[in-house]
């Protein structure tokens, strides 16, 4: 049987707020309420070191959406709600640009360009056609445009003509990101302990009891929830589907002819230059149900998919081997706004951070200690 000593006990009682999820949101929400409550004691826990987080995992894509995207947002819900979802997500890249400097985050101001297959072209034409109403509509996020045409036959891919550039989008390095909110956190006075896994709580009118899986009990005033795609393991009720997203990095490639992040097939297929490889993932609408999961394997079919989507389309008529194969679990929804706000008195929720979570967890954060301070309704 598992022993905790006096110490160990004594060492995390007393706790302000828990934060369960150590990952972009967790971590920023967890800075975000020790700056606002500097005396507060904020401790994120987590089950894993690493290799768990999606924030680890993702492509580092600085992005906002694509115009296709955004299109189909506004039909699937509204101009305002599709718009105030964008803003979200740019404003969140801005803050953490702000925050930590585009170096420090191996930022690369590349644009980002959605491109179309041959087959596509009408669809391709539909969106380009819908520019300025697009651009007009973001004016007052990006003066300067949103969105413009662009010419694909540089990239030498095998794609339609006309592609669509995103000036503002851009690649960063996800462990230099990840890296300096934790440094940032621990800066701030946050608290992080791994291999602690939650496994439920017991909330009364004077705190709450978080237990971890070993059995060990932490009390603490409040409990926020920053676990993502995993939440319906600890809030079943709560809509957040598992959405694994599989993703390959080539062996060192020469001439890669083109730099910069790219979006394709609406959205379901990323890739992008890094240093000397080609990043490529997504294709999750091969087969939604299958990767609704929490398991983090890749699969025979995903890498076949892509493989010949490179050696097709990318960088046709070449054959190039990836190196690097992973995947991670993105929170989704039909509903693509994130969910903060309380759960219950003393429980608070940050989760469901879709495919541009990266974007989102700086506006997310700030959004929390809103919310906490009672700014926002629920
Ligand atoms: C393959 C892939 C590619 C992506 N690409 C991009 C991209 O290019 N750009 C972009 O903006 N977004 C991208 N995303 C989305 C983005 O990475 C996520 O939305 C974001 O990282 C979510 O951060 P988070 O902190 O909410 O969750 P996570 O980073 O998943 O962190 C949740 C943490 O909670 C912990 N946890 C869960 N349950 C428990 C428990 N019971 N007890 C203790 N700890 C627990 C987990 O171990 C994990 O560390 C991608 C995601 C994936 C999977």
């Amino acid at each position: 049987m598992t022993t905790f000593s006096y110490w160990e006990q004594q060492g995390l009682q007393g706790v302000d707020w828990v934060v369960v999820g150590a990952g972009l949101v967790g971590l920023q929400s967890a800075r975000c309420l020790k700056s606002a409550f500097p005396d507060a004691r904020v401790v994120v826990l987590d089950d894993h070191a690493m290799s768990n987080a999606a924030s680890l995992r993702n492509a580092g894509f600085a992005c906002f959406g694509s115009a296709g995207e955004l299109l189909d947002e506004i039909n699937r819900t509204s101009e305002s709600e599709a718009l105030s979802l964008y803003e979200k997500r740019f404003l969140g890249i801005q803050r953490l640009m702000q925050r930590y400097g585009p170096d420090r985050l191996g930022f690369e101001s590349t644009g980002g360009m959605e491109v179309f297959s041959k087959a596509e072209s009408g669809n391709a034409h539909r969106i380009i056609e819908a520019l300025p109403y697009l651009n007009q509509l973001l004016l007052s996020v990006q003066p300067s445009g949103a969105f413009h045409v662009c010419d694909t036959l540089p990239t030498g891919m095998d794609v339609y003509e006309k592609g669509i550039m995103a000036p503002a989008e851009g690649g960063i390095q996800t462990h230099w990101l990840y890296r300096a909110v934790r440094e940032d956190a621990i800066a701030q006075g946050v608290e992080i302990y791994e291999g602690m896994r939650v496994v439920e709580w017991d909330e009364s009118s004077t705190g709450v009891a978080v237990i971890l899986e070993n059995g060990w009990s932490i009390s603490a005033q409040h409990l926020l929830i920053c676990t993502n795609g995993f939440t319906k393991q600890l809030l079943p009720e709560v809509s957040v589907a598992p959405a694994r997203g599989q993703v390959f990095v080539t062996a060192p490639l020469e001439d890669l002819p083109f730099r910069g992040i790219f979006h394709a097939d609406q959205g379901y297929i990323y890739f992008r230059s890094l240093e000397n490889r080609l990043l490529i993932g997504g294709a999750r609408n091969l087969d939604f149900a299958g990767e609704e999961t929490f398991d983090m394997s890749v699969t025979a079919q995903f890498e076949d998919h892509l493989q010949n989507y490179v050696n097709t389309v990318v960088l046709p008529g070449r054959s190039v081997d990836f190196e690097y194969r992973w995947s991670g679990i993105m929170g989704m929804d039909n509903n693509r706004n994130p969910i903060i706000g309380w759960h219950s008195n003393r429980v608070c929720l940050a989760v469901r951070m879709g495919g541009m979570g990266v974007a989102l967890s700086s506006w997310v954060a700030e959004e929390v200690v809103r919310v906490v301070r009672g700014d926002v309704g629920i």
